[in-house]
């Protein structure tokens, strides 16, 4: 099985599947889309991707190269100054082509001028700094940022009869508290402002609890039943971190009278009988898979066609007779290589 594949037939045939949050959130979000996304082209083994240039996507993955070259910086002892902070976020800036939307649709341009381009950047990492920055470098501890797990089925999720499960992932950072003696992971989630629902929206929720189940498998591999280490091994994590970022500047003058921070950490909880329940949704989630590859089919989902910020993009392919969407695809959309959590050059 290549870094490319997400299953295979194995000879007992049982299907062996790796599977991370994505997979499985797109395979839950619509049966279609799934298809769309991650099953491969047999003649060119590439998937559909939109062709239009997404601000909102491209800014959140602008910030999670800032805040990982920021973590990465505290992983070597010392305390970022302002000086890093402009280059991180310069680099990141660079490496995300972010000036390409300000000349892309009227749309993005106007995301772009009101998040303020590269300065607006510059400003949302210094108020990070400014928030955040010392707290964390004297009571975290940094384990890694942007470290993978799972890349060489480390982490079996379980079998049965039907399907073989392995899981990987990647949070943005892992952590300990040394207050708790925890190791937690962390990811960054950048939305317009900070929701008013911001503690709720992060369980149920596959990411949260998967980083948990696998921080806790990560750890029993490290410490196992070593007596000797067993007086250092850190607390099994029991809850994460979900630092969710505002890509906006919060208004001063709000209507509420109440001005809400432009970043806000929640720390969703899991008890082991959850995140057992949740390792076997997981389970059942392959098996329905399998049950879809086997037969080919892939049921549009309705209810989520009109989810997230603009709709699922490909609106315009189901909103069309079956006749003509091949075509319709191969118009509007491009071949790109289908996702992987599994990228072994990132050992
Ligand atoms: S438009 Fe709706 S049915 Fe089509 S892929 Fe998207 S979510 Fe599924």
């Amino acid at each position: 099985m290549n870094d490319k594949q997400f299953y295979e037939i194995l000879p007992d045939g049982r299907y062996r599947f790796r599977v991370d949050h994505h997979t499985i959130n797109d395979y839950n979000t619509c049966d279609r889309y799934f298809s769309l996304r991650h099953i491969t082209d047999p003649a060119d083994g590439m998937v559909w991707g939109s062709k239009t240039l997404n601000i909102k996507i491209a800014l959140g993955s602008w910030w999670s190269s800032v805040m990982e070259s920021f973590y990465n910086e505290m992983t070597f002892g010392t305390l970022p100054t302002d000086h890093h902070i402009y280059k991180f976020v310069t680099d990141a800036w660079s490496e995300h082509k972010m000036e390409d939307y300000a000349s892309a649709d009227d749309k993005t341009r106007e995301v772009f001028d009101k998040f303020g381009g590269l300065d607006g950047g510059r400003l949302m990492a210094l108020e990070y700094y400014e928030a955040f920055a010392k707290q964390h470098y004297s009571s975290w501890q940094i384990i890694g940022a942007e470290l993978g797990f799972g890349w060489k089925d480390e982490l079996p999720l379980g079998e049965d009869d039907k399907v073989v499960v392995y899981y990987g992932g990647k949070p943005d950072l892992v952590i300990l508290d040394r207050a708790q003696n925890m190791i937690m992971p962390l990811d960054f989630k950048t939305k317009d402002s900070v929701p008013g629902n911001a503690t709720l929206m992060y369980k149920p929720h596959p990411q949260t609890a998967g980083y948990i189940y696998a921080v806790n498998k990560m750890l029993d591999m490290m410490y196992g039943h070593n007596l000797t280490d067993a007086a250092t091994r850190p607390l099994s994590p029991t809850k994460c971190i979900i630092m969710i970022c505002a890509r906006f500047r919060p208004t001063d003058k709000p209507r509420s009278g109440v001005r809400s921070p432009r970043f806000l950490p929640v720390y969703p909880q899991y008890s082991a009988d959850e995140i057992e329940e949740w390792r076997q949704s997981v389970m059942e989630k392959c098996r329905r898979l399998r049950d879809s590859i086997e037969r080919g089919v892939w049921t549009p989902r309705e209810s989520a066609c009109h989810l997230y910020y603009n709709g699922c993009v490909f609106r315009r392919v189901c909103s069309q007779p079956a006749n003509i969407r091949q075509a319709l695809l191969k118009s509007d959309f491009v071949k790109v290589e289908p996702w992987s959590p599994y990228n072994t050059e990132e050992d």
